[in-house]
Formats: structure tokens, sequence, C-alpha cells
């Protein structure tokens, strides 16, 4: 925690990235070693084997904690077995409350795989904080929650879920991968872990798989540690070196990206071929106070409603400068069709029930230049 004084974009330039020691090389090299000599009987220079420790992957665990302000990072393969770790906090008969509108992937795990191991979920609209209050059982031993979620742009207060949490002695858990440690950090508002898919803002350039856990508490820091180290599903040397490479510019990208975010979104609200635009900075978000509050940008993921999929779909073929293509967070614009894409494993019902419709279309602005972006759009549109 000693490195709080310097400024975010600072942090995220030099925490865990000093010159290395050896050579003097500024960038951290990519230590592409499974063991390491050791000096004696136990006693070793600090790694002893790649899956308990690698330096390449230390230094990013490093500069992920010092950017959301936690104790300690604990990186991943990819977001979903920065999940799968987490649940391994849990044992058979507990009890997990979770956010009714989380990435599908997130939803799939715990639905299909998680609850066969004894676990039971709710899943909860935590928009509404009593909604969290009430679904608390003597057995509850974890609040997982997104904000904002995916695709629909709701909202959750952190700081009353937090609230919630602490007075039943819960920890709370956040996916904070659509905003970033520099638009939102959930352990200041009160929130005990924060979880990323690296493979989104965090590392940027759309080239890697990566997940984190950032833990706040010595014993889920131990406990994160721990399961590394047993099941193995740690981020490669090579992949730690792309998140950090990638994160030496989220400051500057996510600027960019919140600002031709909130163009996009003013060009889209303002269409007549949208009915209607969900992002966090239009004062028509349900929820705009709160994220004006909670947040220190609104990023670039926008959802829009272009009425039916006949039109979705003519939307998608019709963009040249944006890529139809799943993910977010890149420096290239995406745009999908959430339904068919990382909503496909939802029913049609469910899927109606929290407002996925056939005409939702999720766009995830890049940095381009946000007047390639617009043209493109609205020529895209202007075929429907
Ligand atoms: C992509 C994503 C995940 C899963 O991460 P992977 O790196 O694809 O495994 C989890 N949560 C959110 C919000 C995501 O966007």
């Amino acid at each position: 925690m000693t490195q709080i004084q310097h400024g975010f974009a600072t942090r995220a330039i030099h925490d865990g990235q000093e010159p290395d020691p050896r050579t003097g090389a500024v960038n951290v090299p990519i230590y592409l070693s499974s063991t390491y000599e050791l000096q004696g009987i136990e006693k070793h220079r600090g790694w002893e084997y790649s899956r308990v420790s690698n330096p390449t992957r230390d230094a990013l665990e490093t500069s992920l904690a010092s950017l959301e302000g936690g104790a300690s990072g604990h990186v991943f393969a990819s977001g979903m077995a920065a999940i799968a770790a987490l649940v391994t906090m849990l044992s058979a008969g507990d009890h997990v409350i979770c956010g009714d509108n989380v990435y599908g992937g997130t939803t799939r795990l715990f639905s299909q795989v998680i609850v066969r191991h004894g676990i039971e979920f709710s899943w909860v609209d935590t928009s509404n904080p009593d909604n969290v209050s009430r679904a608390i059982r003597p057995a509850t031993k974890l609040v997982h929650i997104e904000t904002p979620t995916n695709p629909l742009m709701t909202l959750t207060d952190i700081r009353a879920v937090a609230n919630v949490c602490h007075e039943h002695g819960i920890p709370m858990s956040v996916d904070n991968t659509f905003m970033s440690p520099y638009f939102q950090r959930p352990l200041e508002l009160g929130a005990d872990i924060v979880m990323h898919s690296t493979t989104k803002f965090l590392n940027g350039h759309s080239d890697g798989l990566g997940g984190v856990l950032v833990a706040n508490k010595p014993e889920h820091a131990e406990a994160f540690r721990f399961v590394q180290k047993c099941t193995g599903g740690i981020l490669s040397p090579f992949e730690s070196w792309l998140v950090l490479r990638g994160v030496k510019t989220l400051a500057v990208r996510m600027k960019q990206h919140d600002e031709n975010g909130r163009k996009v979104a003013a060009f889209l609200a303002q269409h007549p071929k949208v009915s209607h635009v969900l992002y966090p900075g239009l004062e028509t978000h349900p929820q705009h106070e709160l994220a004006k509050r909670q947040m220190s940008g609104f990023g670039s993921m926008i959802a829009f409603e272009v009425g039916t999929r006949a039109n979705a779909d003519k939307l998608l073929q019709s963009v040249r400068v944006i890529t139809n293509g799943e993910s977010l967070g890149g420096v290239e614009s995406l745009i999908s069709h959430s339904a068919t894409t990382t909503h496909a494993a939802l029913s049609q019902e469910e899927r109606e029930r929290i407002g996925i419709t056939e005409g939702l279309v999720r766009i995830s602005v890049g940095i381009e230049d946000v007047d390639d972006i617009l043209n493109d759009l609205d020529q895209a549109l202007a075929n429907l």
C-alpha cells in the first residue's frame, strides 16, 4: 500500500515495473522458466516453481493490486478462471447471492458447474440493495455483483450493497471489467474483492485472455495464492507481459474511450432509427446520478435498440470501421448482438425477463477518430 501516494497514470507505468535490477532493462523481462535454481535445502531466491510464482506474473500482480488500491493481485488464465478460483473459497452447503444480469459466462459457470458441488445460488436484481438484504440466509458466504451490467448498463450501488454485506459479515466481490480501475474502484467503496477479465480494457489490445482477483483482506489473499498453486490456472509469463504493456497506457486509453463513448451515445440518442440508448453518461439513464457518484467517467460500453433482429443483422453487416465481433475493451470498436452471442446461453424467456431483446445491439467504442466511428454508424443505420 506504499504506492498510493502516486497518481493513477504514474502507478500504471511504474508500480511492479521497476527497471530490472540485474540489467537495468526498463521493461520487465518475460521469465520463460518453469523452475529456479535453489541455493540449498529450503533455500531459494524467492522463486521455486512457476505455477507458484513467476517474476513476470509477480510484476503484473503488483501492478493490478496497486491500480485497484488492494493488498494483493492474483492473475489467472482468463476471466472465467479467476471467477472459478473465487468460488473455491466456498464449501458445499454455502449460499451465494449473484446479480441476475452478470456476464453470461458467469451465469453458466455458477448455474451449470458450481451448483453441482453443493453450492446454492440466488439470482437477485442487485440494483436495489434491499433485494440483497432480503436474499441473505445464514449460509450466505458471498455476494457477487457486476456494475454496470452487460449489456443493459444497469448499475448497482457498491457502497450500499457493501454496507449490507458488512452488517452480516459476508464478503462482497465486484466484477469491475466494464469500468477498469481508472473509472471505478470498488475496494474504496467497501467491496472486499475485485475481479476483472484482463482480456478487456486492462490488456486493451484484444491479443490475449486473462483474469485477476484483487484482494483486500489477508485471508482472501492467502486463499487465492493457495488456489493458484493448487489448481494451476495461472496466467503465462508472456500473457502477463502483454497485460503489463497494456496497463501502461490504461489512463490515456480510458480517457479516449470515455470521450468517444459520450459522443457516440449522444449521436445514437438523437438518431431516428434508434429507439433507446443505454449508457450511464446520458442524463436519461435512470441511474445517471449514481453513475456520477461512484464512477469517475462513463466508459465506452453502450447498448441500443434498433427494433428487430433483422435490423440488428443489417446494421452488423453494414459497418465498415467498426467490427462485428464479441468481446470489448480493445482499441478497436466492436459491435455485437447480445441475444445470440454473450447471452445465447440464456433461454429466450430469461433474456426477455431481463430486457435483452432481439433488436438490442452492444457497442464497445474504440479509440479510433470519433468522426470515423460516427460516420460509420450513420451509413450503417441508413440501411435499416
Ligand atoms: C469477458 C468477461 C468475463 C470473462 O472473461 P474471459 O477473459 O473471457 O474469461 C467476465 N466478466 C465480464 C464482465 C466480461 O466482460
